[in-house]
């Protein structure tokens, strides 16, 4: 099945927003197994709007429309795509009582403007909205299909999510299956690299490697007639990927880092303490976000100054005089003193230069120092990231969580 998608709204070709519809329409198009060979904008303007509509189901079977779904005259998609079919709209009763509804929690009263949103081809399925006025519908006409979703993205997605979907999968006589595979420490295109035979020669699964912000993941997709089979194609392909990257796969499924550290430490009952300066309070506030994490999570200090590494974690003036603040041995100090002060079974600490100022030839921005104090042993990590301040400090949060794990690991505790 072939499906384009065509975002409608004059703002999104100014670029005063940003198009994320396409973005999460494409991906969870791609994730069903859904072909889309093409993608359009197109302003709030009849004749365009017809002749995109015109060019895509030329090549395609379904186009999916977001955007011009509210109450007002420029709004015009579902009048577009009623027209292009040959379709009336015919006021749809309960859309209109629902929007009704909507507007009498709000202890407001629609306009006749709002009731626009209520009039729909008879030969359409319209698709409530459970997070606005403006419902949607899908249109089809001689095996082609027309969907029309509004543009507010928390309207959008969920309409997608709980009627579309389900929609399209009908559509087709398999299920989709997928797996996302986590990885920390290793850039897409190595990933890429290290997957290409099994890329290369793979169609079902599909495998696609996606980076986001501070790990890489591997998404295998399958299709098949039951999800047990689907499933079944995935696990092979899942294991080799697992073996190939080892201890760089952290998780497997909806996963954050700070979630499976934290998960570890408390399944574990080892209690942590956290003493922070460049990262200013991230990685107490990350692990903090687990819930049942007060079980094992003693305190996280913020000790930027070098009084209050002295006076909080007993960092030695010596270390502060000689090597400075961001160096391995004040790092060392910091997770340990961290860890006694609290009696806790492990410390960790971060020092390091966020810039944009403070850096030096010898110490650069982005220098960030970790110590890691595990059941008495303490180990120390070095590295310079690339960014801006915000940047620097965002990865040397994620790093020391994903360093705290390797340690783990290492001690074999997970
Ligand atoms: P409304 O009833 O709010 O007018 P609508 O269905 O008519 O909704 P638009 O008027 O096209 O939709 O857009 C409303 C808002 O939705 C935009 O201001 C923007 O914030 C968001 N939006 C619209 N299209 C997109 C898109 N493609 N990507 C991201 N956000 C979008
Ligand atoms: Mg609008």
């Amino acid at each position: 099945m072939r499906a384009e998608i065509i975002t409608v709204g004059t703002e999104i070709l100014l670029g005063d927003i940003l198009n994320t519809n396409t973005h999460y329409l494409a991906n969870e198009l791609a994730a069903i197994g859904v072909d889309v060979y093409y993608q359009m904008t197109v302003g709030d303007n009849e004749q365009r709007l017809l002749d995109c509509l015109d060019e895509s189901l030329k090549r395609s079977d379904i186009v999916i429309c977001t955007g011009g779904l509210g109450p007002t005259e420029d709004d015009i998609t579902k009048e577009v795509c009623a027209k292009y079919f040959g379709y009336e709209l015919e006021l749809h009763e309960k859309s209109w009582n629902s929007i009704k509804e909507y507007f009498d929690k709000s202890g407001r009263i629609p306009t006749e403007n709002n009731k626009k949103q209520g009039y729909f081809p008879k030969e359409s399925i319209v698709l409530q909205n459970d997070h606005g006025t403006a419902p949607g519908c899908i249109m089809e006409k001689n095996n082609k299909i027309i969907v029309v979703l509004p543009g507010p993205p928390r309207e959008m997605k969920p309409m997608y999510d709980n009627y579309v979907k389900p929609y399209l999968l009908k559509k087709t006589d398999y299920i989709i299956e997928s797996q996302v595979i986590r990885i920390i420490g290793k850039g897409e295109s190595n990933i890429e690299d290290e997957l290409l035979d099994l890329i290369q020669s793979q169609s079902n699964p599909t495998i696609a490697t996606y980076a986001k912000d501070y790990e890489c993941t591997v998404r295998l997709t399958s299709k098949a007639k039951s999800k047990e089979e689907a499933m079944e194609l995935i696990k092979p392909v899942e294991e080799e990927i697992k073996k190939r990257f080892g201890t760089y796969v952290y998780a497997l499924g909806e996963a954050t880092i700070e979630d499976e550290v934290a998960k570890i430490l408390v399944n574990n009952n080892l209690k942590i303490a956290v003493a922070e300066s460049c990262t200013g309070g991230m990685v107490s506030s990350d692990l903090i976000n687990y819930p049942g994490i007060s079980s094992v999570f003693m305190e996280g200090c913020v000790t930027y100054s070098n009084e209050a590494k002295m006076m909080s974690l007993g960092v030695s003036a010596k270390t502060l005089e000689t090597v400075g603040a961001v160096s391995e041995e004040c790092a060392k100090e910091m997770a340990e003193g961290v860890a006694s002060r609290h009696r806790t079974n492990i410390g960790i600490s971060t020092t390091g230069i966020a810039g944009p100022k403070g850096g030096s030839g010898e110490k650069p921005v982005g220098l960030v120092y970790f110590g890691i104090h595990i059941n008495g042993k303490t180990i120390t990590k070095k590295y310079i990231f690339n960014g801006d301040r915000q940047r620097i400090r965002y990865r040397a949060c994620k790093s020391i969580l994903n360093d705290l794990r390797l340690e783990l690991l290492k001690n074999n505790i997970k």
